[in-house]
């Protein structure tokens, strides 16, 4: 079948099943010739014979639109509707629905990102996780073997604040960072990801203002915002918070909570050194702000241990702190914790308990494995030398292509380089040109909204000689584009 044929047969299949809904907005051309690997004239043909048909139509804001009569065999609301004969308020129809419910949708710029990391053949220079080849293979292979080779225990729910074996193994782990936390004080969690979600909705009244380093990780997703929290952004330096922005904001603002990520913060590397750590407490102390600490990457040091965590420093109970297994042993495994007093984690458990009912308990009897067997110290010694390795060799890489063009600091952990350019440009132009050249960008805009100026580079996931290229690349594009 010629592909235009072949095209527009999958487009009749998708509409007639109601996978495509009537009004549902189809992809751009120029995307749709990406995706496919086809010519625009290919996608031109096979849509122009799907408007014959009367299946699509173009829209008013611009694009096209599955046809809002092309309703053979369209299930959904519209079609429960209609067999009632009762007008659904939302118009009886799932474009209608998809764009309403209290969560807000990811921005289009992580939307986009999140496809594309699973179109074989990019390089991905700002990739938040390990490559595969740096998650363990052999040593997590032999914590599924050791599991497989006892008497499995059941796989029942767990209790609320997640398997007792494992929170006994992350205070363990803990302990080695000076927090000292009873399992008591431990709820395991999907993925530190789930912590500040659960956080969001079970916490923080609607309306309340959050402060937080600007840029940061927490205003790539829309945990927060969904539940009707606001932000208001800090400035850094290199050290990390400035004490009395923050003592100022807070009392301004009147904030609720202070999100810190102090060690090596996503998206800026940035380390918050032992004195301003101090420093942090003493003003949360006086003002009797709560603190929630990201310790997503607190593990992976490359030069120095960083100091310890803000809640080692924490005598109150008045720190909150987010741990995660994703950015060292595996992110698919969705471990994650959350530390704090009792009460407060109870009540986190019990939202938990709502929406999922505890995480997966094979993962949690295999992440107890991992860390009580002593896999994770030792996997955490071999990735910290592949990953000072990586960083040294971008470092390397911008010193030859991006002198003069940008400038950056030199994390002394986690994943991130900060890459300050020297001008400004188009940041959504850029990462077009960027993915058209086969480089997919983490822009700074995601961590904030009004920049225009900055690249998160990671140096954890591309391969060397996918840096070595990417780099090259992006610094020509950077070139032409930059004012
Ligand atoms: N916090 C920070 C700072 C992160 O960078 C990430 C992952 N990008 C998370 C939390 C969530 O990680 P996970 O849910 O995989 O544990």
């Amino acid at each position: 079948m010629p592909l235009h044929r072949q095209i527009s047969a999958y487009f009749i299949s998708k509409i007639s099943s109601g996978a495509w809904p009537p009004g549902m907005r189809l992809i751009p051309q120029r995307e749709l010739c990406r995706q496919l690997g086809v010519n625009r004239s290919t996608v031109v043909t096979a849509l122009g014979q799907l408007a014959a048909l009367g299946l699509i139509e173009g829209s008013r804001g611009g694009g096209t639109r599955v046809a809002a009569s092309s309703r053979a065999g369209a299930s959904g609301p519209d079609a429960a509707a209609r067999s009632t004969g009762a007008a659904g308020q939302l118009g009886g129809n799932w474009n209608d629905y998809v764009e309403e419910g209290i969560h807000y949708p990811n921005l289009p710029a992580v939307q986009a990102i999140n496809r594309l990391e699973y179109e074989a053949g990019l390089i991905r220079l700002g990739t938040g996780e390990p490559a595969p080849g740096l998650l363990p293979g052999e040593s997590m292979r032999q914590v599924l073997l050791e599991l497989a080779q006892n008497p499995l225990p059941p796989l029942s729910y767990e209790e609320p604040l997640g398997s007792l074996i494992l929170r006994r193994a992350v205070s363990q782990e803990l302990s080695k960072n000076g927090i000292e936390a009873d399992p008591s004080s431990i709820l395991i969690t999907s993925g530190a990801l789930q912590g500040l979600q659960l956080i969001a909705l079970g916490l923080l009244p609607r309306g309340s203002t959050v402060l937080l380093e600007k840029p940061s990780y927490l205003y790539s997703i829309h945990a927060f915002q969904s539940a009707g929290v606001k932000f208001s952004g800090l400035p850094m330096d290199k050290d990390g918070l400035l004490p009395d922005q923050l003592a100022a904001a807070a009392i301004r603002s009147k904030a609720a909570m202070l999100y810190t990520i102090p060690s090596f913060h996503n998206p800026t590397g940035i380390l918050m050194d032992a004195g301003r750590r101090d420093a942090l407490m003493d003003i949360a102390g006086g003002l009797g702000l709560p603190i929630l600490e990201d310790g997503a990457y607190q593990d992976l040091w490359l030069d120095d241990r960083p100091p310890n965590p803000l809640k080692a420093r924490d005598r109150e109970g008045r720190v909150l702190h987010l741990g995660t297994l994703s950015k060292a042993a595996s992110p698919g495994l969705r471990i994650g914790w959350i530390v704090g007093p009792e009460p407060v984690v109870r009540r986190l458990a019990d939202i938990k308990m709502q929406t999922d009912y505890g995480a997966s308990s094979l993962s949690q009897l295999a992440a107890a494995r991992w860390l009580e067997g002593g896999y994770h110290e030792q996997h955490l010694v071999l990735l910290r030398g592949k990953l000072r390795q990586r960083r040294d060799f971008m470092l390397q890489l911008l010193d030859i292509h991006f002198a003069g063009l940008a400038s950056w600091n030199i994390p002394a952990g986690g994943f991130y380089i900060w890459l300050s350019l020297n001008g400004t440009l188009s940041l959504r132009r850029l990462f077009k040109a960027a993915l058209q050249a086969g480089v997919l960008l983490n822009t700074g805009d995601l961590y904030d909204r009004s920049d225009s100026r900055h690249l998160r580079l990671s140096f954890a996931y591309a391969s060397e000689d996918e840096m070595d290229h990417g780099i090259a690349a992006l610094a020509n594009i950077i070139n032409n584009q930059m004012t």
